[in-house]
């Protein structure tokens, strides 16, 4: 349920109000706007008579909320959300970055990566140290070491980096290294019990969706972050899978402007694990950024064709710098203020 607040109540009136429901068992969630105050109360609401709230002098509407996300649901709070991904980089709400980088980190290509995709405009480095393999047979990952590569990496570029933590027990270990973005990949994307171990850090959260996920599963995934206490979540569309073989997994842009409708959360799209092949990772870049993503994360390798993994969705830092320059021109397009003739 959410409570609208007059413009004209003061702060010592919300804040009784707040005491009012909370001393009845509630939680309560306070958004407050440019535009409109808004209190969501998550619990049992069925017992409240919003009669009874909306004839009180500072409330000026109550809604109940009829979906089962509550703290991602942008009626609970209307406005973009911007998380501060470290080293002053913000994403959400107009601020869109790009996070770019190898698939697996390697060895000492990763600086020479980094500073190329740097020099192109990303602002958020990726890699991963603990790789989720489908085979148990094919490369896993450099593990705590290639945690150590990507620090030393982003701290000399001075960039955020992000990367896949898959297990709950080495939460902690990512958060004593210092990563700046904690990615849950699409295999885990509902693994409820590391969902709510990340859940309970401060650290920002790129959750990605499942690959046979819904966008109301992928909300309920976000849900379970946001319920621990970390609001840091950072949605990210990287496919799913159809009947379709000729791509990796069938991009669905749709869910960036559906997200945006449905949440407050900032929506990256993730066009290199979406489609698979370089060749098309650059089109379906552009198509994301066009249906208004907060950003983007795509893969890059200095030598695709030895890359430990994914090596075939990889673009070259020449190809990244090429669609960097496009996807500048696409924002321009997409935020541009057009008077109507
Ligand atoms: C990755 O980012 O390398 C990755 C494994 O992504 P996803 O979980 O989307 O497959
Ligand atoms: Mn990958």
């Amino acid at each position: 349920m959410i409570a609208e607040v007059k413009n004209t109540a003061t702060p010592e009136q919300l804040a009784q109000f707040v005491k009012w429901i909370e001393d009845r068992g509630y939680k309560t969630n306070v958004s407050g706007g440019d535009e409109v105050t808004i209190v969501g109360i998550i619990g049992d609401t069925t017992k409240i008579d919003p009669f009874l709230l909306e004839s009180m002098d500072i409330i000026e509407r109550v809604q109940r909320i009829t979906e089962p996300f509550k703290k991602a649901n942008r009626k609970f709070h209307p406005e973009d959300s911007v998380v501060d991904c470290g080293h002053g980089v913000l994403i959400g709400g107009g601020n869109f970055q790009v996070m770019a980088g190898p698939c697996s980190v390697e060895g000492d290509n990763l600086t020479q990566i980094a500073r190329a995709v740097k020099a192109a405009g990303a602002t958020i480095l990726r890699g991963g140290a603990f790789k989720p393999r489908t085979s148990p047979y094919t490369s896993q990952g450099m593990g705590e070491a290639g945690l150590d590569l990507l620090m030393e990496a982003g701290a000399e570029l001075d960039m955020p980096v992000v990367t896949e933590v898959m297990d709950p027990r080495d939460v902690q270990l990512f958060l004593d290294k210092g990563v700046d973005i904690m990615q849950i990949g699409a295999r885990n994307a509902q693994n409820f019990p590391l969902l709510r171990e990340v859940g309970k850090t401060t650290t920002p959260v790129l959750l990605k969706r499942g690959m046979s996920e819904t966008i109301d599963e992928f909300l309920m995934a976000a849900e379970y972050v946001m319920s621990e206490g970390n609001e840091n979540v950072i949605l990210c569309e990287r496919g799913i899978r159809t009947f379709e073989t000729r791509t990796r997994n069938t991009f669905d842009v749709n869910a960036i402007p559906v997200l945006h409708h449905l949440t407050h959360l900032p929506v990256i799209g993730d066009p290199s694990h979406a489609t698979g092949y370089t060749r098309y990772v650059r089109p379906a870049a552009y198509a994301a950024t066009a249906a208004g993503a907060d950003g983007l994360q795509i893969e890059v390798h200095n030598n695709p064709s030895e890359a430990w993994s994914d090596g075939a969705q990889a673009l070259t830092p020449d190809m990244f710098a090429d669609a960097m320059r496009r996807i500048a021109l696409i924002r321009e397009a997409v935020c541009a203020d057009i008077e109507e003739a």
